[in-house]
C-alpha cells in the first residue's frame, strides 16, 4: 500500500474533523494547499468537513457543554456559513473554489436524490470546483443522522467512487494500544484486513485517541463500508505541515487495504442492481465491439425499451434478442431514443446538450459470459 495506491489514486475524498477545522486558517491552508497539488496531478478531490456545530457554537455562544438537539441544529446553521466561508478562503489561495454541498441521510437511501447528488458532485469536479460536503444539520433529526462524518465521508466515496478515503484526525493513525496513556503503543502502518483484532483495537484502547464525535470506531467502519466499493482508507494525522501528501511516506498514517478492487465491486454492483427496468437494443456491429472491449455508442442502438434514469442499470439485448449484457446508461431512456442510431458528433445537435460519447461506458458494463 502507500506509496504507489498514493499516486495511483484518481478520485480522493478528504474528510476533515471538527478540530482541525476549529484549529484556525493555517491548518486549513495546508489542507488547501495539498488538495491544490493533488489537483495539479489529475487527481479530482471531494472535501467532507465537519465543524459546523463547533463553530456555530462559539459564534451564538452556546457555552454549556451539552446541547439539545434543536441547539446543535441552530449552531449547525451558524456555523456552517462560517465553515464554507473559511474553505473558500483557504481554496482560492490556489484559485480554486470551493462549493458547499449538503446531504442528509436519505441521499444514499433513495435513488433519485443519490443520482441527483452524484450529478452535481461530478459536474461541480468538471468545473474544477472542490465539493465540501457536510451532513445537512439543520434538518436531520436524531433518528436520521449520519451523526458523524466519517460515515458520511465513506458514503461519499462510495457516491463518486473515489479509490482512496483520507481521514484527516488528531492522531496519526490506528494504534495497538491508546497512545497518549501507554509510550510503548505503536502505530500499525498497513491493514490488509478489517478482522475482529483490528476492530478490538478501535474499540477499547483508542476509543477516545480521537476526540471528534467519532473516534477511531467510527472510522474503521468507515474504512469498512469505502473498502466493500473498492475504496482504500487512510488515517493521517490533520495538523501535519503536509497532511495529505506526507501519506506517500511510509512513516505516516494507517493504510487500509479495500476488501476487493474498485473494478470487481463495480462488477458485482452493476450485476447485483435490481432487476433493470429498462433496455437498449444493438446491432450486431454493436455486440462485436462490446465484446471487443468497448463503450455502446449511440450509432449502434437500434431500440430503447421502458423507463429509466441517467444512471440507471439497463440490460443490453443483440439482434438476436439475447442480452449481451448489462451496464449503467449515461442517458435518461427519453434522451437515449432521442440519439439512438446517431453518430456521436450529431448528438449535440439532437439533445441540445453536450455529454458522455458513450451511451454505456466500458467501465460500467458487465457482459454475460
Ligand atoms: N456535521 C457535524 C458538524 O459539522 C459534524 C459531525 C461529526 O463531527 O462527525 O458539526
Amino acid at each position: 500500500m502507500t506509496r504507489a495506491a498514493f499516486d495511483a489514486a484518481r478520485r480522493i475524498v478528504i474528510k476533515a474533523g471538527s478540530s482541525l477545522v476549529q484549529a484556525g486558517p493555517a491548518v486549513l491552508a495546508a489542507m488547501a494547499a495539498d488538495i491544490a497539488e493533488l489537483r495539479g496531478r489529475g487527481a479530482s478531490i471531494v472535501v467532507v468537513s465537519s465543524g459546523a456545530v463547533a463553530l456555530g457554537r462559539a459564534r451564538l455562544g452556546l457555552t454549556r457543554p451539552v446541547l439539545s438537539l434543536e441547539q446543535k441544529q441552530a449552531a449547525a446553521a451558524a456555523g456552517q456559513a462560517r465553515l464554507v466561508t473559511a474553505w473558500d478562503e483557504a481554496l482560492a489561495a490556489h484559485g480554486l473554489a470551493a462549493a458547499q454541498a449538503l446531504l442528509t441521510l436519505d441521499v444514499t437511501e433513495y435513488r433519485r436524490s443519490w443520482l441527483n447528488a452524484r450529478a452535481t458532485l461530478e459536474t461541480l469536479m468538471e468545473l474544477g470546483a472542490i465539493p465540501v460536503v457536510n451532513e445537512n444539520d439543520t434538518i436531520a433529526t436524531d433518528e436520521i443522522r449520519y451523526g458523524d462524518n466519517d460515515r458520511l465521508a465513506a458514503r461519499v466515496a462510495q457516491l463518486v467512487g473515489a479509490d482512496l478515503l483520507v481521514l484527516l484526525s488528531d492522531i496519526d493513525g490506528l494504534y495497538d494500544r491508546d497512545p497518549r496513556q501507554d509510550p510503548a503503543a505503536r502505530r500499525i502502518a498497513d491493514i490488509p484486513v478489517i478482522d475482529d483484532t483490528i476492530r478490538a483495537m478501535a474499540g477499547e484502547a483508542n476509543a477516545a485517541a480521537a476526540v471528534g464525535t467519532g473516534g477511531m470506531r467510527t472510522k474503521i467502519l468507515a474504512a469498512e463500508l469505502a473498502g466493500r466499493s473498492g475504496c482504500a482508507t487512510a488515517i493521517a494525522l490533520g495538523t501535519a505541515p503536509r497532511p495529505v501528501l506526507s501519506l506517500a511516506r511510509p512513516d505516516h498514517g494507517s493504510w487500509f487495504h479495500p476488501a476487493r478492487s474498485a473494478a470487481r465491486a463495480r462488477e458485482a454492483w452493476i450485476a447485483g442492481a435490481a432487476s433493470p427496468s429498462g433496455e437498449i437494443r444493438i446491432d450486431a456491429g454493436a455486440a462485436q465491439a462490446l465484446r471487443a472491449g468497448k463503450s455502446l455508442l449511440p450509432v449502434g442502438v437500434t431500440g430503447v425499451g421502458g423507463r429509466f434514469e441517467r444512471g440507471e442499470t439497463v440490460r443490453i439485448v443483440g439482434p438476436d434478442g439475447i442480452t449481451v449484457g448489462r451496464g449503467v446508461c449515461a442517458y435518461s431512456a427519453e434522451d437515449a431514443r432521442r440519439i439512438a442510431g446517431c453518430r456521436s458528433d450529431e448528438v449535440e445537435v439532437r439533445l441540445g446538450y453536450r455529454r458522455a460519447s458513450a451511451l454505456v461506458h466500458v467501465d460500467d458494463l458487465v457482459l454475460d459470459a
